[in-house]
């Protein structure tokens, strides 16, 4: 109890935060612990929530116990559940509660990377950490790491640095005024919809954006890559950039990146490499063709915050060229400089927010619990069983399996004789939203060429072979 003749506290104790602290990773454990007991999605109606909080803050102390009592009785039912055994949709987003751990040590320190000086420990484990990531993947020594929120932050800054490589600093001198030719940026036509976004924040322009079409295996076409640059430079357009996708969204594709390597050193063209999913599988040496030419890239981004486990937010983005990132992205106000800038790394120059969290422990965090040989047996249960996913949808029609199944997600339609079209799309949309209503499952439909298909993404942190036992049993319930 607050003595009353004590003045209120004007912040959390560290007695009350140990008190509250240890019930809310019971909380967390509990919910974890129960996740499959779950619906994994939730039917909550858009507004219901908000409708529900109150329109104000409150000006009276409620205390944490509101906070405690409030996320069973209002967060709770408003949310789905990605942790759960039963998520098949998007890609997996796990958050490892070893990373979970590591990320609350972050905010529990409370400290910011403004600069070297500023948290050491932050700077040197990113090194670190990053370092250790990278000969995880099999990449050389010649690249250098850094974690950023998203992969989406990280091929923008990839074409801001393609931009300024080809205009020789041009564009930061003198902006968008300081460039004769349009420069263009080739990515594939299954390409993330963040390259648009980076290639549209970084100047390039819509119309300067090529997409280039894919082959059979929906991977970007080199021939038609390279007849895209040389129309462009009969045209006295300047060619700038390449982004290749290692496992593209929808379906998992696998860029060329060797080809698209050779293109790019016959053109100067800068080359990035979104791997934002499939990255995570490069630990796996049998996976590492699927990016064969990567050290032909100047820059590539993965998502450990994806399938690999550390809680978001967390991309690694490595380059080749550190000086030239700084170069870039660097400003140096004087409140910022310190007496040791020249032999540390400022990784506020190596992005575009200066704050950064201590990230790096979620990650640090991760890979000492589990180790790498866990981590790759985790990835490889996954693997073995989206392909027993894929043997059981191929051997019954009229299942079909769309795309070749790379990784982890299995692209499927169930395709009753006759019906085809738009017919064809109902009855797409009406079976996953017969499964939907079940609850029983969590799936992502998308687009391929201009017909909808359903996207099964194996990964989960709790999903085993028995879950997508019975996601193949409900998906054949569900077309009844
Ligand atoms: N690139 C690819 C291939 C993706 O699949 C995604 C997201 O799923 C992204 C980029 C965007 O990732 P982020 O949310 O980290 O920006």
């Amino acid at each position: 109890m607050d003595d009353p003749d004590e003045p209120a506290p004007l912040s959390m104790s560290a007695e009350d935060f140990r008190r509250y602290g240890h019930r809310l990773i019971d909380w967390i454990a509990d919910y974890r612990a129960g996740a499959a007991a779950r619906p994994v999605q939730t039917e909550v109606a858009p507004g219901a929530l908000a409708h529900d909080l109150p329109a104000s803050a409150p000006e009276a102390a409620e205390g944490f116990e509101a906070v405690l009592r409030d996320l069973d009785a209002q967060i709770l039912p408003a949310l789905s559940h990605w942790q759960h055994p039963n998520f098949f949709g998007y890609f997996p987003s796990n958050s490892d509660l070893a990373a979970v751990l590591g990320d609350l040590a972050s905010t529990g320190l409370g400290v910011l990377g403004l600069t070297w000086q500023s948290a050491p420990a932050l700077t040197e484990l990113e090194q670190r950490t990053t370092d250790w990531l990278r000969q995880l993947l099999g990449l050389s020594a010649a690249w250098s790491g850094v974690l950023q929120d998203t992969a989406s932050a990280c091929t923008l800054v990839a074409l801001l640095c393609a931009r300024e490589r080809t205009t020789d600093h041009a564009a930061t001198r003198s902006g968008l005024q300081g460039v004769a030719a349009p420069l263009c940026v080739y990515t594939s036509a299954d390409a993330h919809s963040s390259v648009d976004k980076a290639a549209l924040l970084a100047g390039f322009g819509r119309e300067f954006l090529r997409k280039v079409p894919v082959d059979a295996a929906r991977a970007m076409d080199p021939v038609a890559l390279r007849a895209a640059i040389e129309a462009d430079l009969r045209a006295g357009r300047r060619p700038c950039a390449i982004v290749a996708t290692t496992g593209t969204t929808t379906t998992t594709a696998m860029d060329p990146v060797d080809a698209c390597a050779t293109l790019a050193r016959e053109h100067d063209l800068w080359l990035h490499v979104d791997a934002a999913m499939a990255g995570s599988a490069m630990l796996l040496p049998e996976c590492r063709a699927m990016w064969h030419g990567i050290e032909g890239a100047d820059s590539l981004v993965l998502n450990p915050h994806k399938w690999l486990g550390v809680s978001f937010d967390c991309s690694a983005y490595y380059v080749r060229d550190p000086q030239h990132l700084v170069r870039v992205m660097s400003t140096n106000p004087s409140y910022l400089r310190t007496a040791v800038d020249d032999e540390v790394v400022n990784y506020r120059d190596w992005g575009i927010p200066l704050g950064r969290r201590f990230r790096a422990l979620k990650l640090w965090s991760l890979l000492r619990t589990h180790g790498a040989e866990r981590l790759r047996a985790r990835l490889r249960r996954d693997l073995d069983n989206a392909r027993w996913f894929a043997q059981q949808v191929e051997a019954t029609p009229p299942w079909r399996v769309l795309a070749p199944v790379a990784l982890q997600t299995v692209c499927i339609r169930h395709e009753p004789t006759g019906l085809d079209g738009d017919a064809l799309d109902r009855h797409t949309l009406a079976w996953l939203d017969r499964l939907h209503r079940t609850r029983q499952a969590w799936l992502t439909p998308a687009q391929l060429d201009g017909r909808w298909m359903v996207r099964v993404s194996i990964g989960a942190l709790l999903t085993e072979r028995r879950h997508v036992e019975q996601l193949w049993a409900s998906l054949r319930r569900a077309v009844q």
